[in-house]
């Protein structure tokens, strides 16, 4: 396992954006994460952020500083499931979700979910809702609708506003996407888009949001800083534009994507734009799992490789 010290000290704190205040829930109730199953854990105070190598597709884990636990997309199929996303769930102590994010409906974030939400219990899913009639997705809209009239999860709606009630330690907001762009056709530009911040660190999650939704994100003003910043779309040549690398100004860059991919992720144009703004890049095709741990001021990057 390789450890790399982040670059240097994160004074910057931000001024709280004023959109937070608004919470969607297609249930009742405030969202509340509860009180942890898990006894106190060796890591207790650190937020552990584990970009896990399950190929070409997305699937993130957020292990809290309270013990809570979410994830961002659940790769490509039961397999990535099975073999990699509740194991290593498992190893770091948690057999349970709170959150459980669906950025958008495609194959390679959505795959294993189906898996996910029938091996272990899950609090809440947060999703778009968009239209999307593939099989995969409507299996996920099936589950969840099952579980939910179990009295088992709660649907959340995610939309630009939203904040998401974790842990008390840490602010998650929806970024994107907008209603318009839901009722459209075009899934990537529909990605949820969390930004994550513990006390003077901050991540933003992107799904497979393109330049459309990065402008909107940009219109809609407020602060977007992060130090790490997970490269839409697998480093795909449509999204990571010059204004919202500058608006984000990130210091690590993490791209999950599998290796010899045949769409040519990631692009060589978002390489070096990365490269020229010497900011650090990190792949899952060529690192394995990225592990990200902060205590909410400094953070450190390991590879499984
Ligand atoms: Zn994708």
């Amino acid at each position: 396992m390789k450890k790399d010290k982040s670059p240097g000290a994160h004074s910057w704190r931000t001024v709280v954006p004023l959109f937070l205040i608004s919470l969607l829930i297609l249930g009742c109730g405030l969202i509340r994460s509860g009180t942890p199953t898990q006894p106190s854990l060796p890591q207790e105070g650190t937020l552990t952020v584990l970009f896990l190598d399950i190929g070409q597709g997305d699937s993130i884990l957020v292990l809290s500083p309270n013990g809570h636990t979410m994830l961002i997309d659940g790769g490509n199929s039961s397999k990535d499931a099975d073999q990699v996303i509740v194991p290593t769930l498992k190893a770091h102590g948690y057999d349970r979700l709170d959150f459980l994010v669906a950025t958008h409906p495609d194959q390679d974030h959505i795959g294993g979910l189906v898996a996910v939400l029938q091996e272990i219990p899950v609090k809440y899913a947060v999703f778009t809702g968009q239209e999307h009639t593939t099989q995969t997705y409507e299996a996920f809209l099936e589950e969840v609708s099952r579980l939910k009239n179990a009295g088992q999860l709660t649907p959340v709606k995610a939309r630009r506003g939203v904040a998401l009630d974790f842990d008390p330690a840490l602010k998650v907001e929806v970024l994107g996407p907008g209603d318009d762009v839901v009722q459209t056709g075009d899934t990537n530009n529909a990605s949820v888009v969390i930004r994550l911040t513990y006390k003077a660190v901050s991540f933003v999650f992107t799904g497979d949001a393109e330049d459309d939704e990065e402008s909107w994100i940009l219109s809609q003003g407020g602060d977007v800083r992060a130090q790490i910043l997970k490269i839409s779309h697998h480093g795909s040549k449509n999204g990571t534009g010059e204004a919202w690398l500058k608006a984000m100004s990130p210091e690590v860059a993490v791209i999950s994507v599998g290796a010899d991919n045949r769409y040519g992720h990631p692009s060589s144009q978002v390489i070096e734009r990365l490269a020229r703004r010497k900011i650090k890049i990190y792949r899952t095709d060529q690192q394995g799992t990225i592990t990200v741990t902060t205590d909410g001021n400094s953070y450190q990057v390991s590879t499984e490789k």
